[in-house]
């Protein structure tokens, strides 16, 4: 084996998150986010399981990636979040999500070449001023489209896993103007929290994503999907200071008792976020070594990471002990929350020299 820290990616639990938001969603048909390298796990690996589990939809954010998808005669369709491709059999393999009269423009060139009608979905703008068109332009969109055919309406909440927002309730209502407008086309608008509101927003459609790779879509209670991802990473060097001795570049951690130290070869540059450092004056995140908590103390360097083992027992502070970061301890959300970021940060910053083990996914229903 190598010495390396070790990625494990559960396709099974992905399968089983699907299968669970599927039925929630039920009877409308659930899709998929596997955008950002479905959010750092691996884009290929991701979309064969969820296809096996019977996903069909996809949304992915850039053409590049939805060129990573399997070919469309296989039922399987993609959508592209962040517009118009560069090319125009980009939509041989995906459909377009448009937002604006400049994408409209865009994509109606591509009809021209074409001379056929080209599907998009629509996207509009309910609340986060991101990207969409705007509700009172409604009217002119529709007399704007000629040859683009929208197969979908799209909006996008902006708070919808926080249960004391208001926002998500007046989005809501937006989007059901937007709908109204549009009666014959089927309409997407829950992310993964939003198979969570009740009544939930089903529409024909619903795309979650963050809930698939195991973060919590309702982070006011217990996590109901399965983790996912685990990481863990084996200790290089063992060692022992004194109460006043620093670790790490600048002295940002004194030890206050005789303390056992663990490097582990896993640092910033795998992802590991900085601002999960512990110093002298905010605790910081932590490492699992046989259920004890050990601080990740010092500052995290770009390829290595100190944690404290003192109270870990004797036999396992030694060299090649491994140091679970994400598992059954420590969530992806846990992590966030001790540097200060979210679980989708962590995700999708996961770092490329890990080794990867994919556990093997289920073939349809689990
Ligand atoms: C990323 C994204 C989603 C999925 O959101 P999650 O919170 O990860 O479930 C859905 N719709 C759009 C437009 C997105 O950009």
């Amino acid at each position: 084996m190598s010495h390396g820290a070790l990625l494990t990616i559960d396709l099974k639990a992905l399968q089983s998150n699907w299968q669970s938001l599927a039925k929630l969603a039920h009877p409308a048909e659930c899709a998929a986010c596997v955008k950002a390298n479905a959010y750092g796990i691996g884009l290929e690996q991701a979309v064969a399981a969820l296809v096996k589990a019977g996903c069909k939809t996809f949304f992915v954010a850039h053409e590049s990636e939805a060129r990573k998808m399997p070919p469309a005669e296989d039922g399987i369709r993609t959508f592209v979040l962040n517009g118009v491709p560069e090319e125009p059999n980009g939509y041989e393999q995906a459909f377009a999500v448009i937002g604006s009269f400049h994408d409209i423009r865009q994509t109606k060139r591509f009809a021209a070449n074409d001379r056929r009608q080209i599907n998009v979905a629509l996207h509009f703008n309910i609340g986060m001023n991101r990207l969409g068109f705007h509700p009172d332009d409604i009217e002119v969109v529709k007399t704007e489209l000629g040859p683009l055919n929208p197969i979908l309406i799209m909006g996008h909440f902006s708070s919808s896993e926080d249960r004391a927002s208001s926002a998500t309730e007046l989005e809501i209502e937006i989007f059901a103007r937007i709908r109204a407008a549009f009666p014959d086309v089927p309409a997407s608008l829950a992310n993964s929290s939003g198979h969570f509101l009740h009544p939930i927003p089903k529409y024909q459609l619903t795309r979650p994503g963050y809930a698939l790779y195991g973060g919590n879509p309702t982070p006011h209670l217990p996590n109901l999907m399965k983790p996912v991802v685990s990481l863990s990473a084996p200790i290089i060097q063992i060692r022992q200071i004194e109460p006043g001795e620093t670790v790490g570049y600048n002295s940002l951690w004194t030890a206050k008792r005789p303390t056992i130290l663990a490097t582990c070869s896993v640092g910033y540059a795998d992802g590991l976020p900085r601002s999960a450092r512990g110093t002298d004056l905010a605790a910081g995140g932590a490492g699992f070594v046989a259920d004890i908590r050990c601080p990740m103390i010092g500052g995290i360097s770009m390829d290595l990471t100190v944690f404290d083992v003192t109270d870990v027992p004797e036999a396992l502070q030694i060299e090649g002990t491994m140091v679970e970061i994400l598992g059954p301890h420590q969530s992806i959300d846990d992590l966030a929350a001790s540097a200060n970021t979210i679980g989708y940060e962590i995700l999708t910053r996961l770092g490329h020299r890990y080794t990867r083990i994919y556990l093997e996914a289920g073939s349809g229903v689990l």
